[in-house]
C-alpha cells in the first residue's frame, strides 16, 4: 500500500506545485506610469539640493491678471488650444526648506497667445503639499505681441506673506533674446516628453516672512 501511497502523494505534490506555479501574473518589473497624470507628491531624497537659496525674482504683473481664481491644479477641461505641459516642482524658502500649504495663483496665454479675461481659463491657484510640492497640468503658452512665452504666477508662502509676483520662461522660447521683461533664472528645466505631454520642473525660492 505505501509503494502507492508515496508516489501519488509526490504527484499530487507536483500537481499543486505546477498549478500555483501557473497563477503567477506575468507583471513587468517596472510599475506603469499613467501618460500625462500629474506627478503626485514623490520627492527625492535630496530635493533640497534642487534649491538655490536666492529668492526669485520679482516680475511686473502685466494687464491680465484676474484675482479670484478657482482652486485647481488642472487646466485639462479648459480644453484651451496649445501643447499639453506638465509643470512640477517645490517652493523652498531661502533655507531651502519646503513651504507646506503655500499659495500659488497661476495665469497664462493659451497656445495661441491669447488670455481669457472674461473667465477663468487657463488662471487657477493651489496650495503645496506636505513636501512643498506643486503640479500643474496646462498647455504651453503662445506668444503675443512684445513678449516671449511665459507663465505668471503669485506666491505667498504663508498666510501673512507678502505676495511675490513674477513670471516662468522656456528654454526654447522664440522670443527670449527680445523680451525686456525675460529673466532667464526663471526659465522652467524642460524634461523629456511623457506620449505628447511636455514636463517642465521649476522650483520657487521665497522668503517665508
Ligand atoms: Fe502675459
Amino acid at each position: 500500500m505505501k509503494k502507492i501511497l508515496i508516489p501519488a502523494i509526490i504527484i499530487i505534490l507536483l500537481g499543486v506545485f505546477v498549478f500555483v506555479s501557473g497563477q503567477k501574473p506575468n507583471t513587468s518589473p517596472e510599475p506603469q506610469e499613467i501618460a500625462g497624470e500629474p506627478q503626485t507628491t514623490t520627492p527625492s531624497e535630496d530635493i533640497s539640493q534642487t534649491c538655490t537659496g536666492e529668492a526669485i525674482p520679482q516680475l511686473t504683473e502685466g494687464p491680465y491678471y484676474t484675482p479670484g481664481s478657482p482652486e485647481r491644479k488642472s487646466f485639462r477641461e479648459d480644453n484651451a488650444p496649445g501643447t499639453p505641459l506638465i509643470l512640477t516642482g517645490y517652493v523652498f524658502d531661502t533655507d531651502c526648506n519646503p513651504i507646506t500649504n503655500a499659495w500659488i495663483d497661476f495665469w497664462q496665454a493659451d497656445g495661441e497667445g491669447n488670455y481669457d479675461n472674461a473667465g477663468y481659463t487657463l488662471r487657477g491657484h493651489q496650495y503645496t503639499d506636505a513636501n512643498g510640492f506643486y503640479s500643474l497640468e496646462t498647455v504651453v503658452p503662445g506668444q503675443y505681441p512684445g513678449r516671449t512665452e511665459h507663465i505668471h504666477f503669485k506666491i505667498k508662502a504663508t498666510e501673512n506673506s507678502p505676495v511675490v509676483t513674477s513670471q516662468l520662461f522656456f528654454p526654447d522660447g522664440k522670443g527670449n533674446a527680445t523680451d525686456a521683461i525675460f529673466d532667464e533664472s526663471l526659465i522652467v528645466n524642460m524634461g523629456e516628453d511623457v506620449e505628447g505631454v511636455k514636463q517642465a520642473t521649476y522650483n520657487f525660492v521665497v522668503g517665508s516672512k
